[in-house]
């Protein structure tokens, strides 16, 4: 059965310091209760840890893919999409400034509605986009409102929504180093960096077409249990049941643990682990932030399993060896030879 919601409960919400994002998204609101969450939205008004999503939201509640044309030019134009789209733009030109796209590679989404997402257009970088070529869709991919086309690769964002209805914003783009991994299909080492433990949840998606959707059949199926997929010989994709920067976070933080260990990798010595009681804290820290691990629940002795890490040819000189004992070892037949070639020569000058 569907709760209601009158205007004493928001204004208790409101007064207990907790988010108005906190009603269920298909509570029954009465008439004034949502005359009071189109106040908030009109008057800018926020309550601690709002932010345009949750003003957006409760603006959805009454806009979905069947309204007319009029309501959703009216939505899409709205302040609160207004200030998403400005959202938009800022991760995308943080996306292309930290060199994490190329071309026009890379897009964004953040779902809007219960069917509805707002998204990135094709064919413009994304460190060059403005308010105006973003684009809305429906969870099937077709284009309600915006003057460019929407990105090709929309699907699988809208497929991890559809599969994750937790996730609020997607973010796809091609860091080097993660993007490393995936092509090399090495899900990287855990139990090295605090930060990377408690904010990423990774997993690997085989290659398919960008942009089909059997493309984001596969890496739907893994949201669930990750929320950062590696996409074979392609990029990465990540979600957040927070806000779009949220998502871009777990792209610098994926990234930047790529990277470093990368940098471990290379340094010749074994890398140090936390233990897995150490790992335990930081899950703790992490299920109470709502992020998911398939690590949850699992024995100690299987938390900071890398079994499938293997650290690439490191440069290690061994100097004991090095150029005088490896003059002796040289074959004196070829020495021979290579001085009577070098004799030939200096006789000839
Ligand atoms: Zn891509």
């Amino acid at each position: 059965m569907k709760q209601i919601i009158s205007v004493h409960d928001l204004e208790e919400l409101v007064r207990s310091g907790k988010d108005l994002r906190s009603v269920p998204g298909d509570a029954l609101l009465t008439p004034s209760a949502r005359d009071f969450l189109r106040e908030h939205e009109a008057t800018g008004t926020k309550q601690s840890g709002a932010t345009p999503t949750s003003e957006a939201s409760s603006a959805a509640r009454m806009v979905s893919s069947k309204s007319s044309k009029n309501d959703l030019e009216g939505f899409f134009n709205s302040a609160p999409l207004q200030e998403l789209k400005v959202q938009i733009c800022d991760i995308g030109r943080r996306l292309w400034q930290r060199a994490y796209v190329d071309g026009n590679g890379g897009n964004i989404a953040i779902r809007v509605a219960d069917d509805l997402a707002l998204c990135t257009p094709t064919l413009i970088s994304k460190g060059f986009m403005k308010p105006q070529d973003m684009c809305l869709v429906d969870l099937e991919g077709n284009q309600l409102a915006g003057i460019n086309k929407r990105t090709s690769e929309i699907l699988m964002h809208l497929q991890i929504m559809k599969r994750q209805p937790r996730a609020v914003a997607t973010v796809h783009c091609h860091p080097p180093y993660a993007t490393g991994f995936a092509v090399a299909g090495v899900e990287p080492p855990t139990c090295m960096i605090p930060e990377y433990e408690v904010f990423s949840s990774v997993a690997i998606a085989p290659y398919r077409t960008p942009g089909t959707p059997e493309m984001g059949k596969l890496v739907s199926d893994l949201v669930d249990k990750h929320n950062t997929i590696l996409m074979a010989n392609h990029g990465v994709v990540s979600w957040s049941h927070n806000n779009v920067e949220d998502a871009y976070f777990k792209m610098e933080i994926l990234e930047a643990y790529c990277r470093t260990v990368l940098v471990a990798a290379q340094l010749g010595k074994p890398v140090n682990t936390m233990t897995p009681d150490q790992l335990k804290d930081l899950l703790k820290i992490k299920q109470s932030l709502g992020i998911p691990d398939p690590r949850f629940g699992l024995k100690e002795c299987e938390l900071c399993d890398n079994d499938g890490w293997r650290p690439g040819v490191t440069c290690a000189v061994d100097h004991e060896s090095s150029a005088p004992a490896s003059r002796e070892a040289a074959d004196p037949q070829a020495e021979a030879l290579v001085q009577a070639i070098t004799d030939q020569i200096m006789n000839r000058s």
